[in-house]
């Protein structure tokens, strides 16, 4: 068999959570949309259904196989839905959505749930992506308010640019979302709140709301493109490794692989090692991309190809078949692999395909 593999560590993702609710403050929504970023959702769910709050996911084609999994969590549809008939589903299945448009609650208002929605009202703060206006938001939120169909109210808003450390915009979102929420909860009771993703709740512990929406940092990986102290704390969850599967001996002078786009400048042996672009592994990958060869450090070279790539093993005397070559994980950090390859950390976990998972530390996942 292929000898590549991705483990999943689900201490790692249990750990990263309660960070992540840690420094949210009070409730965090474990964000596992697109198959928990390429870690399995159905078996992320499960290793944190027992202390998760709940569960974000991107369409309710994940919420509905989360449910058929059991998963009994609360299940918030992050873009809300696409279409009406999704309501009926929504209120069969138990499920939270999101309303960012007028037409979402001209459809609410026309539908006959069996008991009050909960809906996580959207503002668009600045990114200008989903979400009503400053000047819609108010008016919504009290169509809403008295409407039978709804229950509670969650205001939410999301960051264009929380990564970015030096950046005003993230405080400056955060204060129109403020401004517009103020006063508009119902006898008194002021709306719950929630503004963090990942980057805004390891580095903007000011912005805070109720609910924090952690994903990417859930996995271990950092968004940050420097070091950072807290999400340098974070655990890995997934490492993907496979093994050498050939050698050659190559003296001066000698191209390796694709284009010639490494050429030996000293006799060099080649490693090559079963991934390639098909597995998720960034296609363009400079040469001197850190790689951990039984768990020394080592690099690419050559271009990557589809279902191979090529390591430098000179100075691996000890390496050969069947050596363990670590692309990214424990050692080879996920978010330094990213920005070698001007890639990011998301599109890196949620890419990897045709690399069959499995689970390291949990027995009952
Ligand atoms: C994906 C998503 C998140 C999680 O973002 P991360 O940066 O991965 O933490 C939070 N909120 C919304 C609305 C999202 O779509």
């Amino acid at each position: 068999m292929r000898p590549t593999r991705a483990l999943i560590d689900l201490e790692a993702l249990r750990y990263n959570y309660r960070l992540a609710r840690e420094l949210g403050g009070r409730k965090a929504l474990a964000v596992v949309k697109a198959d928990a970023y390429g870690h399995g959702a159905v078996r992320c769910a499960r290793a944190l259904e027992a202390e998760a709050d709940g569960f974000g996911v991107a369409c309710i084609e994940e919420a509905l196989e989360l449910r058929e999994a059991g998963i009994r969590a609360p299940i918030l549809l992050l873009e809300g839905f696409f279409e009406a008939a999704e309501l009926e589903l929504i209120d069969v299945h138990d499920l939270w959505t999101v309303v960012q448009a007028d037409w979402q609650i001209d459809a609410i208002e026309r539908a006959r749930p069996s008991r009050p929605l909960t809906v996580w009202l959207k503002l668009d703060s600045g990114m200008h992506r989903l979400g009503l206006a400053p000047s819609q938001y108010r008016a919504c939120l009290q169509r809403l308010q008295t409407m039978p169909q709804v229950g509670e109210v969650v205001a939410m808003t999301h960051f264009a640019r929380a990564d970015e450390l030096d950046c005003p915009r993230t405080r400056e979102q955060a204060a129109l979302f403020t401004q517009t929420v103020e006063g508009l909860g119902i006898d008194g009771r002021p709306l719950p709140t929630s503004l963090g993703n990942s980057p805004a709740l390891l580095g903007w512990p000011e912005v805070q709301g109720d609910w924090a929406r952690p994903g990417l940092m859930l996995y271990g990986a950092t968004p940050f493109a420097a070091p950072h102290p807290v999400a340098d704390r974070l655990q890995p969850v997934m490492t993907v490794e496979s093994q050498v599967i050939a050698i050659s001996e190559l003296p001066v002078g000698e191209p390796v692989g694709y284009g010639a786009r490494f050429v030996t400048e000293r006799p060099t042996r080649v490693g090559v090692v079963a991934m390639g672009y098909a597995d998720g592994y960034p296609q363009f990958a400079p040469n001197g991309t850190p790689v951990m060869i039984d768990g020394r450090p080592g690099q690419v070279i050559g271009r990557v190809s589809m279902d191979m790539l090529t390591v430098d093993l000179t100075d691996h005397p000890d390496a050969g078949l069947g050596s363990r070559i670590e692309l990214w994980g424990r050692q080879v950090r996920a978010g330094d692999l990213a920005a070698r390859c001007a890639t990011s950390a998301y599109r890196l976990l949620c890419g990897v395909k045709r690399v069959p998972r499995s689970v390291v530390g949990d027995s009952d996942a």
